[in-house]
């Protein structure tokens, strides 16, 4: 047992504070990381906000790299000293969507067994399997993606983004929109997902990508990523924008990276 500190979200709309957690050796299947990096997302907010269920005390955080500490029984992905990013779809391979070679589907995902406690042995619910804005989590074995080379340190904050926020945009373009080569993309709000999104979009070889955003700053780092244009939706109205540049057809892929009423 490990005694490390951790984020907890107590009860809707309460303020998060620093709390003493205890996360247990790992057991059968399980990994121990002592976590390097945890990037703040959106969802961790929705816990907050009570827009992911009631099961309060949550233990926040789910976008991060670590090094594992400590493997149970049957363990074989990974091993102590591995650097790894933490990825809460960790599929089983033997559902029907997995066997159908469509994973992202899968019904029967893996998440540790074991549960971390609050000092008094009030359990945590680990945002999204992980709950990583802590010391140190325990999570299933296979939700450890090992990386592969050495990194410098600086560059474990950017490689935990694929467990979370960059997977969501680059695989919303490349799985569910299969975006073809020559199409139209248009990507509304370029935060950490639209941004995957619209690198995701260049991957696919889309010709036309349009950035929407109320941000200069964003629109400008789009285009890093691969905008082809930009359209600032305080200034125009990005229906009329995406339709003409898109010869009055419309994208042929919208991705919302909002996800609020009025986008
Ligand atoms: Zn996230
Ligand atoms: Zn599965």
């Amino acid at each position: 047992m490990h005694k490390v500190k951790g984020v907890v979200s107590k009860g809707k709309n309460q303020p998060v504070s620093v709390e003493t957690i205890l996360v247990p050796d790992p057991g059968p299947g399980e990994a121990l990381v002592d976590v390097l990096t945890c990037g703040v997302c959106q969802t961790d907010h929705h816990y907050v906000e009570g827009g992911v269920g009631d099961d309060y005390p949550f233990l926040l955080g789910h976008e991060s790299s670590g090094i594992v500490s400590a493997v149970g029984e049957g363990v074989t992905e990974v091993a102590v000293g591995d650097h790894v990013i933490l990825n809460w779809r960790a599929v089983c391979g033997q559902c029907r969507a997995c066997r159908r070679g469509e994973p992202w589907y899968c019904f029967a995902t893996h998440n540790a067994t074991q549960k971390m406690t609050l000092e008094d042995g009030t359990e945590l619910t680990p945002a999204l399997g992980i709950g990583s804005f802590a010391e140190k989590t325990l999570v299933a074995a296979g939700q450890c993606t090992k990386i592969e080379g050495e990194l410098q340190d600086h560059q474990y904050a950017a490689v935990g983004l694929l467990g979370c926020g960059v997977m969501a945009g680059i695989g919303a373009v490349l799985n569910t929109g299969a975006v073809k080569r020559g199409e139209s993309v248009a990507v509304i709000g370029c935060g950490g997902v639209g941004a995957a999104a619209i690198a995701g979009a260049a991957l696919a070889g889309a010709s036309t990508i349009i950035a929407v955003d109320l941000d200069d700053e964003k629109l400008a780092t789009a285009q890093k990523f691969g905008a082809t244009h930009t359209v600032n939706s305080r200034q125009q109205d990005p229906v009329e924008a995406i339709r003409a540049l898109t010869g009055g057809h419309g994208a042929d892929l919208v991705i919302d990276a909002v996800g609020i009423g009025p986008t």
